[in-house]
């Protein structure tokens, strides 16, 4: 028989989601007639806008007339998607970039799940804990931990993100290849300042290291001195790849479009001692194993830069950020300590003393009927706190926060 690739034995089963479903299937059977509402989804409730339709029927009508069918584009993005992110994202904020270090993709998973193949197997890895899970299912899946042991794989560098450093990684002492950065945080909404970030850039620089900047909610930032990218701190364009998504910025969560900018000065070490471009690696990869996004899909994301969509994009961000507002002062009502909202769709809140994350769950689907995520699922750092996201609708989001403010804990 085949044998099986023995890194992925060491995954721990992903228990958390289908957990979650189970108790709420359970409960529902067991009250049929109460509305259990989910402040639990990282998916997006609201609609596409009317801009991102238009370009999408647009784009489809196109498709069906022969002087305008596209069949297979460039596996790294039409060049008018490649331009406009470039200029709406990027030359406006005074970021200096080319379009062809711009990568269109199909989401920020994929692209945060794939880039770590560009790497040796022995590089070590430091993320954030809690963390979302992809950039560390995809290093066990790639041969650099060891087992997994009490709570943790061997191998990785894990960085506390606690209450007592504000839920912001702090530089490890030892040496680490690849820093996995998340900011605007998932799950803790916390996201890092240009000071904060300097620091990792500078180490980065100092140790040669490579930081993989997932800003997949940087639409949600609101704070002065929150960069809304890597590239804002000199030195960054040396050592840093950015991910961005238009899955929260634009409701692509089903339509599926993202970006990966990876700049030329980037560089690895060869096995002898040369160099090579991390650019020309990740295009390699993306021509062999990568075909491209739907022309459609594409055209559907460039309508997002247009002064409608640009406006259209942003009254349902503001939406979602008057939710987190709304479940934050909620939160207050009830006289629990919560954190983010301000910078990210999501609020991570902190559960009563000696209440577990999963303790808190079960009161709060039995006595409110209303879903999240235990914290502990991101993470052993996240035992003790509990994730709520913004993406429901005002409406079910006001009942749901309602509910909450009226609980005695
Ligand atoms: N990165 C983070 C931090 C996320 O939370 C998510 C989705 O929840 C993604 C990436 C995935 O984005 P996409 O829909 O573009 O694959």
């Amino acid at each position: 028989m085949t044998a099986v690739n023995p890194h992925y034995l060491k995954l721990q089963g992903s228990y958390l989601f289908s957990t979650i479903a189970k108790k709420v299937a359970a409960y529902k059977e067991a009250h049929p007639q109460t509305q259990v509402i989910s402040l639990g989804i990282g998916d997006v409730s609201q609609p596409l806008v009317p801009a991102v339709v238009e370009a999408l029927q647009q784009a489809g009508r196109e498709m069906g007339q022969a002087e305008t069918f596209r069949g297979y584009g460039p596996e790294q993005g039409y060049e008018f998607l490649r331009k406009t992110v470039l200029q709406g994202d990027y030359l406006s904020r005074g970021l200096a970039l080319s379009a062809d270090e711009i990568f269109i993709s199909d989401g920020a998973k994929s692209d945060v799940a794939n880039f770590q193949e560009l790497f040796s197997s022995s590089a070590r890895v430091a993320l954030q804990d809690p963390v979302y899970p992809v950039y560390l299912d995809t290093n066990v899946m790639a041969g650099r931990t060891d087992v997994y042991k009490n709570g943790r794989y061997g191998g990785i560098i894990y960085l506390p993100c606690t209450e007592e450093n504000n839920f912001l990684p702090q530089l490890p002492r030892e040496h680490a290849d690849i820093i996995y950065l998340c900011s605007p945080n998932n799950p803790t909404g916390a996201a890092l300042t240009k000071t904060e970030l300097k620091k990792w850039v500078d180490y980065a620089l100092e140790h040669h290291s490579i930081i993989l900047y997932d800003s997949a909610y940087e639409a949600y930032i609101t704070q002065a001195g929150v960069p809304h990218s890597i590239y804002e701190v000199p030195g960054a364009e040396k050592v840093a790849v950015e991910f961005r998504s238009f899955s929260k910025t634009a409701g692509f969560t089903g339509t599926r479009c993202a970006y990966t900018v990876v700049p030329k000065g980037v560089m690895l070490t060869t096995p002898d001692d040369g160099k090579v471009s991390l650019h020309s690696l990740w295009l390699r990869r993306q021509t062999t194993k990568f075909n491209g996004v739907p022309y459609i899909v594409q055209r559907a994301a460039e309508a997002v830069y247009s002064p409608q969509g640009r406006a259209q994009t942003r009254a349902v961000i503001g939406m979602y950020q008057q939710n987190a507002a709304v479940i934050l002062s909620a939160l207050k009502e009830a006289g629990l300590t919560a954190f983010g909202g301000q910078n990210a769709p999501y609020i991570w809140l902190k559960t009563p003393q000696g209440v577990d994350s999963w303790s808190f769950f079960d009161k709060l689907l039995v006595e409110a009927q209303v879903v999240g995520t235990p914290g502990v699922g991101f993470g052993a750092c996240g035992e003790g706190y509990f994730r709520l996201t913004a993406f429901n609708t005002p409406q079910l989001t006001a009942q749901a926060a309602r509910r909450v403010a009226d609980l005695t804990f």
